[in-house]
């Protein structure tokens, strides 16, 4: 063949292809180039919509002002968008259309943020999915913002028995309907009623007698203490209580006396002493009961797991039988659960299935409930959005990962959605999840932390399975002191003395001296023993041939073990008492 052949079917055949392909390959590096500034977009808009949340959550700390969630959520949403359509690189076009839905779940049910069809005359379906906009009539236009609350609600019914369980983000359940005794509502928090033993309980007695035994930990009476800093710069340690949600301090330096009692609120920096009133009778019973020799003390973790025991006990009788097969959807059909835990039963709480630890059947088809609720509401919001969406693309629910579902089932969480934007040969279509752990919403079993003290006096605080902190007191010279606390407790508080002017403190200094963090697991936090282990009381390795070995067992003897039995009796000390005092009182209709 001639050479001018050859060069012709080069132009002709070859040079056209290599054209083409390097076009296409710029264009992909062009698209994969897209798509990894809208994933970063998302990601910080999420991110920052979060903090907007947590930020107006636990500022409201101290404050006896109500507490909106709804507004805080719409604050949340905004930071959202605002993050969002606050781009350099990316052209300027509004990003909001392209946002189908956010879902914020939160401990008991969750919003949905999106558009929807809303009805005149202000109807709301609150927690009734079922009676949603379809079904009601009326003036319709098309509106953007929540939807309404939806609980994490399932429908359960055998023989004459038709009820609902409303489940949360831990071991709390709500139950109404027939469930033997006529239509009536239950709640309060499943646990094991055979770990409590040695109950010394009388109602009329005094709180400090009170005693139990839960799974080999002694809980009584606490001595629960917070730093304080006040407007005139004056500071001081306290011992405190929980009452209704609120903390009470008790001031050991003032004489009771007249209308004044020593006990006192937190109130716009300063101290608010309770008053003795008609009204304040009940509160300062309940004060004057809890206080001995100069100290206040908190009766709240005996309080939660003896109130905890005679729930589930009683939910044990009355439904002890129900199983994943008596779950109906709206339709009255089977529910389709993506786990099968065949004949094992939900709410009879036991050594093998105890609602505290992550795989017990209770917490499969608490988590099944709330994901199969959150993509059956999520999936009808984000194909309705279609309908109020110029665009031809087709807006759809993406598949979440495992690991995702599993974040959204058991914190309070944000779940972004972004889709639909052409990016050279596709559409872009992500989501981001992100969750907070540091809310007035729920304590998660990972945030209690634990407190220890070297010689020195010094503090420092710890995650349950720190293994810094599971090593033998001799190797460390750590010592665990008095009590554990949620990590709220740990969160630097601001005081305004004037415009410009700010002090701040932290509620765990004692003794003017401050409390640090633990370098090996707050500060450079990965490896740590799971909740559940410590729960358990057994910490689990993983030997050369990666076979799980038992390293501490807190029923034995060995100076890891009862390091392991120590932080243990702390931690559960802890979980109860700081749910008890979170939700008891906070969310009014947990009244157990
Ligand atoms: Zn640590």
């Amino acid at each position: 063949m001639k050479i001018q052949y050859i060069a012709v079917i080069f132009i002709i055949i070859i040079l056209p292809i290599a054209m083409t392909m390097s076009y296409y390959i710029g264009s992909q590096i062009d698209t994969i180039k897209l798509q990894s500034e809208y994933n970063a977009k998302l990601i910080d808009a999420t991110y920052d919509s979060m903090n907007a949340f947590q930020i107006n959550t636990v500022n409201n700390r101290y404050s006896s002002v109500a507490n909106s969630k709804i507004r805080d959520i719409e604050a949340a949403a905004s930071a959202f968008y605002t993050s969002l359509s606050d781009s350099e690189e990316i052209a300027k076009q509004d990003l909001r259309e392209y946002v189908p839905a956010l879902v914020f779940t939160l401990y008991d049910g969750y919003y949905i943020y999106s558009k929807y069809e809303n009805v005149y005359g202000g109807n709301t379906a609150i927690g009734r999915p079922e009676l949603d906009s379809t079904t009601l009539k009326g003036e319709e236009y098309e509106n953007e913002g929540l939807k309404p609350y939806i609980y994490y609600s399932c429908r359960f019914q055998k023989g004459q028995k038709d009820f609902v369980v409303n489940f949360t983000l831990d071991n709390a359940i709500t139950i109404y309907g027939d469930i033997g005794e006529g239509y009536k509502t239950y709640s309060g928090y499943l646990i094991n009623p055979n770990s409590v033993t040695n109950l010394n309980y009388n109602e009329n007695g005094s709180p400090l007698s009170w005693s139990l035994t839960y799974d080999k930990v002694n809980i009584g009476y606490e001595l629960l203490t917070e730093h304080l800093l006040f407007e005139d710069s004056s500071q001081n340690d306290y011992d405190y209580l929980v009452y209704n949600g609120q903390k009470i301090y008790y001031d050991t330096g003032v004489a009771s006396g007249g209308n004044k009692t020593p006990y006192f609120y937190y109130q716009n920096y300063s101290k608010e002493y309770i008053t003795r009133t008609e009204a304040n009778s009940t509160l300062i019973e309940y004060l004057q009961n809890r206080t001995r020799n100069n100290h206040l003390y908190s009766t709240s973790s005996f309080e939660y797991y003896q109130k905890a025991q005679d729930f589930s006990r009683k939910i044990g009788s009355l439904i002890g039988n129900i199983t994943q097969a008596d779950a109906i959807n709206q339709e009255g059909n089977p529910m389709q659960f993506s786990v099968n835990t065949g004949t094992d039963k939900i709410f009879l709480a036991n050594s093998n299935n105890d609602p505290l630890l992550s795989g017990s059947t209770f917490n499969e088809i608490r988590m099944q409930v709330i994901r199969k609720s959150i993509e059956t509401n999520l999936t009808t919001a984000i194909a309705q959005y279609s309908m109020f969406n110029n665009s031809f693309y087709e807006f759809r629910l993406p598949v979440l990962t495992e690991e995702d579902w599993s974040k959204v089932t058991n914190q309070v969480s944000l779940i972004s959605f972004l889709q639909g934007i052409s990016i050279g040969h596709k559409y872009y279509n992500n989501y981001c999840v992100i969750t907070n752990d540091k809310n007035e919403e729920i304590v998660n079993e990972e945030n209690i932390y634990i407190i220890t003290k070297n010689s020195q006096r010094q503090r420092e605080y710890h995650l349950p399975g720190c293994k810094e902190l599971a090593k033998p007191q001799t190797e460390t010279g750590l010592q665990i002191v008095d009590v554990a606390y949620s990590n709220l407790s740990f969160l630097r508080q601001t005081v305004r003395i004037s415009e410009g002017n700010y002090l701040y403190f932290y509620p765990q200094t004692r003794n003017n001296q401050t409390i640090t963090s633990c370098y090996h697991c707050m500060v450079n936090a990965t490896d740590v023993y799971p909740a559940d282990q410590i729960i358990e009381g057994k910490t689990i390795e993983k030997d050369n041939n990666w076979n799980d070995v038992v390293k501490a067992d807190a029923t034995k003897s060995g100076s890891v073990d009862k390091r392991l039995k120590e932080i243990r009796e702390y931690y559960i000390r802890a979980l109860g008492r700081e749910r008890y005092d979170l939700y008891s009182t906070n969310i009014g209709r947990f009244s157990m």
